[in-house]
């Protein structure tokens, strides 16, 4: 492939565009790797409060599947994943969002491999998730290995002020932002160097039949996930089957998350969804209550995915729309970058 950036060659040391400013100027993004489907723990949790911050900031909503490729997946897969992903992104309502599919946008992959040239293997090392992935197998794919320096270059890119991150990729941005430094020191101011915050809390759900673990798309099992394209006898049957526990007394439905994870789980999940607790004293009538109240939740996302996947020139001018606006906004950062290295 060929770059897309344009040829703005400097004579001296580039000049980038301002930095997003705080306010309504300023930029989020967040990427969902296709590596399953999406569940009602991935709505509740991450697109609801990325639908909310669709009003607040310029925000950039990718599919990485690039970061899938990380371990080795059914190419039909991927490509099945990510257009059910990206169609989904949409049916849930991010339509005021610039989306895109993180291959489709070159600069990605162009400035990933520049950090790799400022990352060393003695950090990658360190990285938590890459030593829990390779663990136990005698090799892995060198692309789980860098795939934090890709990682750094989906964020540098967009030169945003903060990254809301969870615990989990805690440490990926703590590598960004020690990259970024680094590459500044170096070679010259390039990169804004963000914030770490806290995101903004969205619901935490539980696995339905495992009600201590997190609901996740990648689970083995999907008796307890409830996935955002279940039709309802299937959101029915699963949340039937929810553990709850053996509690018969007349406060049995309450939240105590220690000693009754799976009710105080159904709890969340009806308050989440716009249900309401009125008149649901057993368990039997909270089941039914969060039945409806996820049916009612998925039902629209699923009207409109319905309409998107009979239509999918439409996503598709979507997401060439949003990898275009992608390339405007991160070339010059990529061009600084490579000037400032000497590639041009
Ligand atoms: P993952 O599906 O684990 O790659 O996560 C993608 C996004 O969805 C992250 O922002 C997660 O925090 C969020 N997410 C995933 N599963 C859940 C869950 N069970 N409850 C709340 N948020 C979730």
């Amino acid at each position: 492939m060929t770059t897309t950036a344009p040829d703005t060659r400097p004579e001296t040391r580039p000049t980038l565009p301002p930095a997003a400013e705080d306010g309504a100027t300023a930029r989020q993004l967040s990427l969902l790797k296709p590596t399953g489907r999406l569940t009602l723990g991935n709505l509740l949790g991450a697109l609801a409060p990325m639908a909310a911050a669709q009003d607040r900031a310029d925000c950039f909503f990718g599919v990485a599947d690039l970061h899938a490729l990380t371990v080795p997946q059914d190419p039909a897969d991927v490509r099945e994943r990510t257009r059910e992903m990206a169609t989904l992104l949409l049916a849930t309502g991010l339509d005021r969002a610039t989306l895109f599919v993180q291959s489709r946008v070159p600069t990605h992959n162009q400035l990933g491999y520049l950090l790799e040239c400022v990352a060393s293997t003695g950090e990658l090392n360190r990285m938590i998730q890459f030593k829990e992935k390779g663990r136990g197998r005698d090799s892995t794919r060198a692309a789980l290995y860098t795939y934090p320096t890709l990682m750094a270059s989906d964020i540098l890119l967009y030169r945003p002020q903060r990254v809301p991150v969870g615990e989990d990729q805690r440490q990926h941005v703590e590598l960004t932002r020690d990259l970024a430094v680094r590459f500044n020191t170096t070679y010259g101011p390039v990169f804004t160097v963000p914030e770490i915050t806290t995101p903004a809390s969205g619901a935490r759900v539980m696995d339905l039949a495992q009600p201590t673990v997190k609901m996740g798309k990648s689970h083995a099992s999907t008796a307890g996930t409830i996935h955002l394209l279940d039709p309802p006898d299937v959101v029915r049957r699963k949340v039937a089957r929810a553990v709850t526990d053996s509690d018969t007394g007349p406060d049995a439905v309450r939240r105590d998350r220690e000693s009754k994870p799976g009710v105080t789980n159904l709890l969340d999940v009806l308050e989440a969804c716009g249900g309401s607790t009125d008149g649901v004293a057993t368990y039997g009538a909270l089941k039914r209550a969060v039945t409806d109240a996820v049916v009612a939740r998925l039902e629209p996302i699923q009207r409109r995915y319905a309409e998107l996947a009979d239509d999918p020139a439409a996503v598709e001018r979507v997401y060439a729309e949003g990898a275009a606006r992608c390339l405007e906004v991160t070339a010059p950062v990529l061009t600084a970058a490579q000037a400032a290295m000497g590639l041009r």
